[in-house]
């Protein structure tokens, strides 16, 4: 089961995880991250870094978190592999449930 990122990242985004991971699985919506459930790797080196706990790993996930967790999922399943963050660049959008959180900046 993979890491996931939760609500904590909105408008956070600060990039650390990206900077930690090593297979480059973690994408970048517009005011969140979204772990690849397919690309992840389980190596933890995310969650270590985040300074908002936002990270957190999938058979952790507390009920509470549940539907946050899975919007990763979500959005990035349909959309197969994507090859990597880099390459592929920002997502250009973001989980609906996510693009209509009141703004925290
Ligand atoms: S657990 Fe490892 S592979 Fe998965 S997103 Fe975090 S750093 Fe990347
Ligand atoms: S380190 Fe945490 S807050 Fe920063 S981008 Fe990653 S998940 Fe979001």
């Amino acid at each position: 089961m993979p890491y996931v990122v939760t609500e904590a990242c909105v408008d956070v985004k600060d990039r650390s995880c990206v900077r930690e991971c090593p297979v480059d699985c973690i994408y970048e919506g517009d005011r969140q991250m979204y772990i690849h459930p397919e690309e992840c790797i389980d190596c933890g080196a995310c969650e270590e870094v985040c300074p908002v706990d936002a990270i957190v790993f999938d058979d952790d996930v507390t009920p509470e978190l549940a539907a946050q967790a899975d919007r990763g999922r979500q959005l990035l399943v349909p959309l197969g592999r994507l090859g990597g963050a880099r390459r592929h660049g920002p997502l250009g959008t973001d989980h609906p449930d996510v693009a209509a959180l009141p703004s925290r900046a």
